[in-house]
């Protein structure tokens, strides 16, 4: 077993859900965030989440689908969007978690669109969709975060990112690198609310 996870997915996509929890080897809560914490303590609000949702998980897992996009709008995202801010709201008694995107194949042909020489350094970099129409801010910020090189190595990410054909072939590799990314000095330069 490794570091216990918390998944946050949209409705539509619990068979993916389901799998993890039926077939792989990986230690998670079956908790989903379903009713708004009604506060307008932004502090307390990320406390209870934490508190009686993702307990003593260290690692989030987001499933990327066809409905995880910030453009869909807070409404359809509110849940989604607090799970990650609770994730990686980092407290008193609690560090934040390592957060892992997991992309659905339905959204492999719109996240990744291959590769392009850059006008900047010349060397070739490969174009990963991951922004408002794919996914909301809480992952998309902290997946790439601002800077001022041309691309984004490894170390400038705090979300980890990986498709989900080679998850379930080794979960917990990609587990322990999201995990891993929380003592690493990216770690302080995430964002909860972007
Ligand atoms: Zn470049």
């Amino acid at each position: 077993m490794g570091h216990k996870c918390f998944i946050s997915f949209k409705t539509e996509d619990i068979d993916y859900k389901n799998y993890i929890q039926n077939n792989l080897d990986v230690d998670m809560i079956d908790k989903s965030l379903n009713e708004p914490i009604n506060s307008d303590d932004e502090d307390y609000i990320m406390k209870k989440i934490r508190a009686d949702y993702l307990s003593d998980s260290t690692v989030t897992i987001c499933l990327i689908g066809i409905r995880s996009s910030e453009n869909l709008g807070w409404d359809e995202q509110r849940f989604i969007k607090r799970e990650l801010q609770a994730s990686l709201y980092h407290g008193q008694g609690n560090s934040k978690s390592g957060i892992l995107g997991v992309v659905l194949p339905s959204m492999y042909d719109t996240v990744y669109t291959g590769s392009g020489i850059c006008q900047t350094c010349g060397n070739s970099h490969n174009h990963v969709a991951i922004n408002d129409s794919t996914t909301v801010k809480e992952f998309s910020y902290n997946y790439y975060i601002p800077h001022n090189k041309c691309a984004w190595s490894e170390d400038d990410r705090y979300c980890v990112l990986v498709k989900w054909d080679d998850f379930i072939s080794s979960p917990n590799d990609y587990i322990d690198k999201a995990f891993d990314k929380r003592t690493q000095p990216v770690a302080s330069k995430t964002k909860v609310k972007p």
